[in-house]
């Protein structure tokens, strides 16, 4: 029964954690660092001039995702649909309207919508490589939490399936493969230490069924610790995203510093906040974000509706 708690508190900790720091970023999207006053708390502003505590495409299509996951199964498809619902109709938007859908989502959904097939919609090249798959990624880890550590490639395959839709490169797809099987550890209770070490078991193990690309296979085997800003970016290609948001987690000591080293990065900081959210708050758990932040979420409903929707399915630990 503990355990069983202490794994709620983990669940909903990422997906959380990844709203919170969307919001907390979203003020200071596409600013370079050092050119803000740093982030402390929710404000008001950004490229779409929201409220504080407000949210992006970054939460909307986790939530997407999360119904997906609990109403339809494993189901492209159907993930990809209630993509097209909130660019087209405004579903799982803070406001009612997408505003914000980038580049690559729109034009790999406009390619869903022709042909009705989301396996083949996503860019496949190399340089459409962003961030738009990871950003979103925590309801598969969530759902299929049962599965670590035996099926942990069964784990990775479906958050590598789960980038199709949208991102397709090789890299995004090893992106998500890579952050599920990191997420999942956490998900169980695993210390940090051990689910970023380069010699983690389950990596090993995910390195020897289907190689990680290149890029994201350095990620994984540390880069994060090495490197320091400015070559740590809140860049909007995957692989730096990645990274700086390992770097924001990896040595902070709370869920509050982890995010806000996150989204001081500036640039693509909603996403760096959002990604670095899902690994704190499957670390710390919803328990461990400042209640501030919690009350704070704008639309708080909307969230709770997916969050339960999603953890209807989650068998015991
Ligand atoms: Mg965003």
């Amino acid at each position: 029964m503990g355990e069983r708690v202490l794994q709620l508190d983990r669940l909903r900790g990422a997906l959380i954690g990844l709203a919170v720091g969307d919001a907390l970023g979203a003020a200071v999207e596409f600013q370079p660092p050092g050119t803000f006053k740093p982030v402390t708390d929710y404000r008001a502003g950004g490229p779409h001039g929201l409220s504080p505590g407000e949210w992006t495409d970054d939460t909307s299509m986790a939530l997407a995702l999360a119904d997906s996951l609990a109403n339809a199964g494993w189901d492209l498809n159907d993930q990809a649909h209630r993509y097209v619902r909130w660019w087209q109709q405004g579903d799982y938007s803070v406001v009612d309207r997408c505003f914000d859908i980038g580049n690559a989502t729109r034009a790999a959904l406009s390619r869903f919508m022709e042909h009705g097939d989301a396996r083949r919609s996503g860019d496949t090249a190399e340089h459409a490589s962003g961030n738009g798959s990871i950003m979103r990624l925590a309801p598969v880890p969530m759902r299929y939490v049962a599965m670590f550590p035996d099926d942990v490639e069964k784990v990775a395959l479906l958050a590598d399936e789960s980038s199709l839709p949208t991102h397709a490169s090789e890299q995004c797809r090893s992106a998500c493969r890579y952050m599920a099987v990191v997420l999942a550890g956490l998900m169980h209770g695993l210390d940090r230490d051990e689910v970023l070490a380069a010699d983690w078991k389950p990596l090993r193990r995910l390195q020897q069924s289907t190689p990680l690309h290149p890029a994201v296979a350095e990620v994984a085997a540390g880069s994060f610790r090495r490197r320091e800003p400015p070559e740590i970016k809140g860049s909007g290609w995957v692989v730096r995203s990645l990274e700086a948001a390992l770097w924001a987690f990896y040595r902070a000591k709370s869920f509050e510093e982890a995010v806000l080293a996150a989204v001081n990065l500036g640039d693509d900081a909603d996403t760096t906040g959002a990604v670095c959210g899902q690994f704190a708050g499957a670390y710390w758990g919803e328990s461990g974000i400042p209640q501030r932040w919690r009350d704070g979420l704008a639309r708080r409903e909307l969230i709770e509706r997916s969050l339960a929707n999603c953890l209807r399915h989650v068998g015991p630990p």
